[in-house]
């Protein structure tokens, strides 16, 4: 039955939502961590606390589904069908979807109801109806040998999740590596459970077999570095910090060499450059740069804009900052909801201080709302004045802080956008083509747009260079190459 954002915001505060290890016909040992809500910091209900006898229960299973054929067996036709089916499961318990994510991460409930869960949806039947339209190739060869080059399910895949778009995470991954005929395995982030768990019980109802897809719930630390280390998993497909990132490169190393596909963390430029048209553009640097909290890995966290402009435009974003609401983000006017755990939080408030204290110059913002909810909320805050020494222009800070520097020439803005060890997206504002096309080919980062702030769409690939990304990329066709090993059959007649 479908289940309204009311009755979910109900059952949260009744603590009884819950979200468990599914592995088929394996009961998990029952041990639980609690759920609070960074809303209010209330217990909303409990996860399962997934160890590495999880983990192996499930590899278990995978494997043999895998080896089985009763998923990748199946026909394109026939996983299509299945799949369109849990899409449209999915689309159909949207709203409860949306509320679970919105109390899990404090994301605002408005996003999770018109960006998040379309995207999530789209995610889904985009894959499903890509999946029967995926060809191998034949080699040109002499008459008596047939060469075909054929791309293969892996086997068993592991999907780690971040808890910064819980929903939309889980289609990123589990979407493609399932459509092709995978087994897989997922464990969300601890913070955010509850959709992926719900989504994994829908895709039961729609067909998938029980043994193709386990859900494991739990800590980075145990659930997650079980799948990296398991030497049955085949590969492991990871969005997160760059920090986990790095050990799951070393847990493949010491264990059995897994494929690892790493999306990681950004330190995104959005430059504005003397010719751009600054109205049209604010929306979109205030969008990079403070929604979803800056809880985004391709958040636009440092502005850098031509010195004739600056003061021009400051002006324009301290007036619009005014206009992104903190508060609840349960309530639907709400852009700014809490960071989402208190460590987080003390993080973010950190850099505030150190900003501060090593010379950026605070314009607007810098406010914490210790009295409302949790106390975890903070306004968006730009800094001036920053330079690439500051911590602030370095590092990840995944929080709403967006830090500003000027620049005189082209080169000089290049170099600035091109100085982290991060490149994952950027965005640039100028109404001269040549500029334009100079400059999208010079920036380093997966993703350039121009006059506008976009990760693109399902349609193409998303990943980051340098320590942004390793090995692989999500969404687009590009996606099932990750999940694919390809093959040649070589076939000599006489
Ligand atoms: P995180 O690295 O702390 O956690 C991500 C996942 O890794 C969680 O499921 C966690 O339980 C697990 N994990 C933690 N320790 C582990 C360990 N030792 N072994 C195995 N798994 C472990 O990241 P987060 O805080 O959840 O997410 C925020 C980060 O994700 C940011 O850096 C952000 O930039 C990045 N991110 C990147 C993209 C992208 O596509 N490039 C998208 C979203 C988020």
């Amino acid at each position: 039955m479908k289940k309204t954002k009311e009755q979910v915001f109900e059952h949260a505060h009744a603590g009884k939502l819950w979200a468990g290890n599914l592995i088929e016909g394996y009961q998990n040992s029952g041990v639980k961590l609690e759920n609070r809500t960074p809303i209010d910091d209330s217990l909303i209900g409990f996860i399962a606390d997934g160890q590495a006898e999880d983990v192996h229960a499930a590899v278990l299973v995978a494997r043999s589904t895998f080896n089985s054929g009763s998923w990748q067996g199946l026909s394109p036709l026939e996983r299509k069908q299945v799949m369109l089916r849990w899409a449209s499961l999915i689309e159909f318990h949207s709203e409860e979807l949306a509320a679970l994510d919105c109390l899990d991460a404090g994301k605002p409930i408005t996003e999770c109801l018109n960006t998040d869960m379309p995207a999530t949806v789209d995610t889904f039947y985009w894959y499903a109806e890509a999946l029967d339209k995926m060809f191998g190739k034949v080699a040109p060869t002499s008459q008596n040998e047939l060469g075909l080059i054929v791309h293969e399910p892996i086997g068993v895949v592991g999907a780690v999740l971040p808890w910064n778009f819980p929903a939309q995470m889980f289609a990123w991954k589990v979407a493609p590596a399932l459509a092709v005929g995978n087994s897989v395995i997922v464990k969300p982030a601890e913070l955010t459970s509850l959709s992926a768990y719900r989504m994994v019980e829908l895709a039961y109802e729609a067909g998938v077999p029980k043994g193709a897809l386990s859900l494991i719930c739990g800590l980075g630390e145990n659930a997650g570095e079980a799948i990296g280390r398991h030497v049955d998993i085949d590969i492991v497909s990871f969005t997160g910090s760059t920090e986990v990132g790095r050990l799951l490169l070393k847990y493949s190393a010491e264990s059995n060499l897994k494929e690892i596909v790493l999306e990681c963390g950004g330190k995104s430029p959005q430059v504005v450059f003397a010719d751009a048209d600054l109205d049209a553009a604010v929306p979109h640097i205030m969008a990079a740069a403070f929604w979803n909290m800056s809880e985004n890995c391709s958040c636009g966290s440092r502005l850098i804009v031509h010195e004739s402009v600056r003061e021009k435009l400051l002006d324009k974003l301290v007036a619009a900052a005014t206009k992104w609401k903190v508060g609840n983000p349960m309530d639907e006017s709400i852009s700014i909801g809490p960071m989402v755990e208190k460590v987080h939080f003390e993080k973010v408030k950190s850099f505030i201080e150190l900003s501060l204290s090593e010379g950026a110059k605070l314009v607007t913002g810098g406010k914490i709302f210790s009295e409302l909810g949790s106390g975890w909320y903070i306004e968006p805050t730009i800094f001036d004045n920053v330079t690439p020494d500051m911590s602030i222009f370095q590092n990840e800070v995944f929080g709403p802080l967006l830090a500003v520097s000027t620049f005189s020439t082209d080169e000089e803005a290049i170099e600035l956008a091109n100085n982290t060890h991060y490149s994952l997206a950027a965005s640039f504002y100028s109404q001269n083509i040549h500029r334009v096309m100079n400059v999208a080919r010079r920036i380093n980062a997966g993703t350039v747009s121009v006059n506008g702030f976009s990760e693109g769409n399902i349609t193409t690939p998303f990943g980051g260079f340098k320590q942004s990304g390793f090995g692989g990329k999500d969404n687009g066709l590009e996606a099932f190459e990750q999940y694919t090993q390809t093959k040649v059959i070589w076939i000599i007649h006489h």
